[in-house]
């Protein structure tokens, strides 16, 4: 049996130890410490805004934080896009409010504007303001936040921009994750970079970034017994944590580099095949990472479907994946509002997500070809 080659798999640096061990000499070994910090900083002149950096334990905390500091509580409705991961909407329904879910539209498959302030007016006729829009830049391709920070202007919303899977991206020159009023980045293992878990909250004032820390710390009021008049969370990072972060941060744009070098290697294999269409920058306002390069595969056209190039490729040993289950198709989801068509539904149906890591080898890049290869060679 062949190896396996993996969607996106962790991709290390060479410093990350290096970090570690400075935690493990200083006996930094507790949430705090000067990984934190210095990973912290490192962020933020990545991010080159405005910044203030709040390092947690996930991606999905930040969220969930970022939510509090919108003042969204029990009952209240959220705006979400559809087509994400679970992630994106879950804290919603931490915080006892309800999710609203919007589809994509085709260019970015990310929130659509034209439904999300079809969305606002419904909700606002039926004597509801939604608290938040979650916006999300899917496999690392900026939504069209041009258009998204209008509608929430125009309403009067905070933007939340989830840019989990968008390190490194930007729109207009601007990166991912400085647009809304917060945004949020994951380490997760399989993201872009990793901390083997890990997130980021990204505010735009040190108020925003201290409340997030305190929030993050259990809440403690300044006193020198224990005292709480918050409800407190234990999502900060750990400084061992932050090491790996510090030694993965020094190689991020190398691992841009090498995504996008791998978004090129799909859009030369698949360039000559009919009814095969890759997830790409709608114009040059648009820079994506390209954590997972996607593609959507017209059936009608191939003759074969989506899930006969999944599982062809399952048979070499190599990993791919349908693109991400839209939130308003998951039972859990299930009596949530949603605005919009089928072309989430569409996407999910026809697209999958293909080997992408950033340390792929030239052999595993040539078994990639030669399986997608016969497939499309070979008749139904
Ligand atoms: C990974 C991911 C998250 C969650 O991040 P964690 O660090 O794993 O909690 C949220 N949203 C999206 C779109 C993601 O891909």
């Amino acid at each position: 049996m062949n190896e396996k080659i993996w969607l996106s798999s962790p991709h290390m640096g060479g410093n990350e130890l290096k970090y570690i061990h400075e935690a493990f000499d200083a006996n930094w070994v507790a949430p705090l410490g000067p990984n934190v910090d210095g990973f912290e900083q490192d962020i933020v002149s990545f991010l080159e805004g405005n910044v203030q950096v709040a390092a947690l334990s996930a991606g999905t905390a930040a969220l969930h934080l970022a939510l509090i500091e919108c003042g969204v509580g029990y009952g209240d409705e959220v705006i979400c896009q559809s087509m994400t991961f679970s992630a994106s909407a879950n804290p919603i329904a931490y915080q006892g409010a309800i999710p609203v879910f919007i589809d994509s539209e085709p260019d970015t498959w990310n929130m659509c504007p034209r439904h999300l302030r079809e969305a606002i007016r419904d909700r606002f006729a039926k004597g509801k303001k939604p608290k938040a829009i979650i916006v999300v830049h899917l496999y690392g391709m900026p939504a069209k936040m041009d258009e998204i920070l209008q509608v929430a202007k125009e309403f009067d919303i905070p933007v939340i921009e989830d840019a989990a899977e968008s390190l490194g991206s930007s729109y207009k020159g601007q990166a991912c994750g400085t647009f809304g009023r917060f945004g949020i980045l994951s380490f997760n293992g399989n993201k872009i970079i990793t901390t083997s878990g890990g997130g980021a909250l990204v505010c735009h004032s040190q108020e925003d970034k201290d409340k997030a820390v305190f929030l993050s710390t259990q809440a403690r009021d300044n006193a020198p017994h224990y005292q709480h008049s918050h409800i407190g969370y234990n999502y900060r990072m750990s400084n061992i944590s932050a090491g790996i972060g510090r030694g993965q941060m020094e190689v991020l744009t190398e691992r841009v580099n090498a995504r996008r070098a791998m978004h090129q290697f799909y859009t030369e294999l698949f360039e000559s095949v009919e009814g095969v269409t890759v997830l790409s920058e709608p114009s040059s306002d648009f820079y994506s990472n390209h954590w997972l390069s996607a593609i959507v595969l017209d059936a009608e056209k191939v003759g074969k479907n989506r899930e006969d190039l999944r599982l062809a490729l399952f048979e070499d040993n190599i990993e791919s994946r349908p693109l991400w289950k839209p939130m308003h198709m998951q039972p859990v989801f299930a009596n949530s509002p949603y605005y919009g068509t089928q072309v989430a539904e569409k996407l999910f149906k026809d697209g999958l997500c293909l080997p992408s890591g950033s340390n792929l080898k030239d052999e595993e890049k040539l078994r990639i070809r030669e399986a997608v290869d016969t497939f499309f060679l070979t008749k139904p």
